[in-house]
């Protein structure tokens, strides 16, 4: 994953770098490092956060005015002062930093070494930086001439960014497979791994695709690609505005995207939902409406978070519009030869548009002639580009590693994609067509209502944050809702936890349950709800705690239950987005409580951009 920023222009480049560092830390945060470009090569690194490396330079010589910077999420090579980015060259006249993977990156260190290279750090980056210096050294050429030369040996993905004493105001940059952003500004250029750290000085910015080298100066942009022919940048307008990506008052990123849910879900269903038309209105899934509409199966694929959102849309998709629905890891789809046809439509569903499995995944698939509709949260990201339509969900910037207003988002978005279909093709009748067209629009002002409940669930984070595994379960529409609660809790307090469909129970985690196990059941009012009280009985027979998320004023399902959390009741299929809200909180105050540090769950890092 890691975070990358480059810097050259008129301004000290190091704070620009710090700052946009510290807004990429949501993609790693294992060890932090700078380069400057004053003359010479100064680079400093260090194990640990972006503020420890801050901490650190107090009082060092940290003037130049082109620099790069990273945050790391290791992959190979532990996190360490000497693998953290940047790395130097042999003859220390090159720094680089990288995100991504250098595959073949053994048999080239081993050539490398026969030539007498020798290695600091145990990283697939410091390979690379010296196979592009012996490139350069031997042929001659351009320091520009031989990561061309290099790219086109390498397998893998990468964001590079390099500086050379021999260049001093140029950034040499180079993707594929991970994210890379450019901002124009009046003779500066900002780069990221997103907006982010360039969000203050700049709105127009230029997004690198795969394959394209950059040679960026204070005054000028070219982009070539791996051919070296010239290409001419797309410059786009940014539409995120720097409060979005700050705290705003909330201890953490991650309760203020919960918090943020009525709106961004409101957010997301406006200009596309009207309620007094009847219509839903999404231009990028209208384009294939009928692809859909014939399509002989729907493929999700997706990861994580995104992979649950996938599972309920199986459930309404299979219900509303009667069309066979697959969810897929994008991680097993891809390497599994998966069967095809020209005519079946995938869906990837991905916050970042940036996850590597789920990008090379539709990639595979698209050159097999399926459609590729993108459901998406960031603008112009990869997997969006990628895709031949789809609908982004205008959560805004998640922050928080764990994801949470991506995911009502992306339901949101999904339920409106099923309920157009279902219209267009008649497997709805108006009435219930009509009637969901409502319910959805009251999905934010029930989330709000959900959002009350904070100060009930930090009391129960208290009752329970001493336990060692809890059991999560649910059926139908809140089978995956119990996925995403389990997922949740072990992503933010480390504690175990398992989802499973309720009646599934009793072939297996049966066993587990007694006196001490809490077992989370969501068991708002549906049309299995009678059956999901069975087994909340069955729990109870055998001494577990149950926790139950259920309808307002069910009181008869209450009396069995050790602990309630009463959410406003809705149909069955746009429940999901209103029933995982006390399950965030719940990860969050169990968390808080145990004194994590809930943004940055340990090993975790947002925005997957390696296998
Ligand atoms: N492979 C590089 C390292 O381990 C970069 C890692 C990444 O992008 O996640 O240092």
């Amino acid at each position: 994953m890691c975070g990358i920023v480059g810097y050259t222009g008129p301004k000290e480049a190091y704070p620009v770098i710090i700052k946009g560092l510290k807004r990429l830390e949501y993609r790693g945060y294992d060890s932090t490092g700078v380069a400057l470009l004053d003359g010479s090569l100064k680079v400093y690194k260090k194990k640990g956060r972006v503020a420890e490396l801050e901490d650190a330079l107090v009082g060092k010589d940290l003037h130049g005015h082109t620099g790069i910077g990273h945050t790391r999420w290791a992959t190979h090579g532990e996190p360490s002062d000497v693998n953290a980015h940047p790395h130097q060259s042999s003859s220390g006249k090159l720094a680089m930093i990288h995100n991504g993977i250098i595959e073949n990156y053994v048999q080239l260190k081993q050539d490398l070494i026969n030539k007498g290279y020798r290695f600091k750090s145990e990283t697939d980056t410091e390979v690379l930086l010296n196979f592009i210096e012996e490139i350069k050294n031997n042929n001659h050429c351009s320091l520009e001439e031989a990561v061309r030369v290099a790219l086109k040996r390498v397998t893998g993905a990468y964001v590079i960014l390099l500086l050379n004493t021999e260049e001093p105001d140029t950034i040499i940059a180079a993707r594929k497979g991970s994210p890379l952003v450019i901002g124009i500004g009046k003779n500066e250029h900002f780069l990221g791994s997103d907006a982010s750290p360039m969000l203050e000085y700049t709105k127009e910015v230029v997004y690198v695709n795969d394959y394209e080298l950059a040679i960026v100066k204070p005054d000028e942009l070219i982009l070539k690609n791996l051919g070296n022919e010239k290409i001419t940048p797309y410059v786009q307008k940014l539409d995120i505005e720097l409060a979005a990506i700050e705290k705003g008052g909330y201890d953490h990123f991650m309760l203020k995207e919960i918090f943020e849910q009525p709106q961004t879900i409101f957010d997301c269903l406006r200009g596309r939902l009207d309620t007094i038309g009847e219509t839903i209105t999404m231009s990028g899934i209208q384009q294939y409406a009928d692809q859909i509409m014939k399509a002989n199966r729907i493929v999700m694929i997706a990861c994580g978070t995104s992979w649950h959102a996938g599972l309920v849309a199986e459930y309404i998709f299979e219900e509303l519009c009667r069309i066979n629905v697959e969810v897929e890891y994008a991680s097993e789809f891809r390497y599994r030869n998966p069967v095809i046809h020209p005519g079946d439509v995938i869906i990837a569903i991905s916050q970042s548009g940036e996850t590597a499995d789920t990008l090379v995944a539709i990639e595979n698939a698209k050159a097999q002639g399926a459609i590729i509709l993108g459901v998406v949260n960031v603008v112009g990201s990869s997997i969006a580009r990628t895709s031949h339509g789809g609908a982004y969900t205008h959560a805004g910037p998640e922050i928080g590693v764990a994801s949470t207003k991506a995911f009502t988002a992306q339901l949101a978005v999904l339920t409106m994609i099923a309920l157009k279909i279902a219209h267009n093709k008649g497997t709805i009748d108006q009435e219930r067509y009509v009637h969901l067209l409502n319910e959805l629009s009251e999905v934010p002002s029930k989330v709000a209502t959900a959002l009350k409940l904070k100060d009930q669930i930090r009391i129960l984070a208290e009752k329970y944050k001493d336990a060692r595994d809890f059991l999560y379960l649910g059926r139908g529409y809140n089978f995956p809702v119990a996925l995403e609660g389990a997922l949740k809790l072990k992503e933010i307090s480390y504690i175990h936890a398992e989802g499973y469909p309720a009646a599934e129970m009793k072939h297996g985690p049966i066993a587990l349950v007694d006196k001490d196990l809490p077992v989370v059941v969501v068991a708002t009012k549906d049309a299995y709800h009678h059956k999901v009280v069975s087994n909340i009985q069955e729990i109870k027979a055998r001494k577990g705690k149950v926790i139950a998320v259920i309808s307002e004023g069910d009181s008869a399902t209450a009396a069995m239950c050790d602990d309630v959390i009463m959410v406003p009741e809705a149909d069955e299929i746009v429940a999901p987005m209103i029933s995982v809200v006390p399950l965030q909180l719940l990860a969050y105050y169990i968390g808080v409580a145990k004194d994590y540090d809930v943004d940055k769950p340990r090993n975790l890092a947002k925005s997957v951009t390696v296998e």
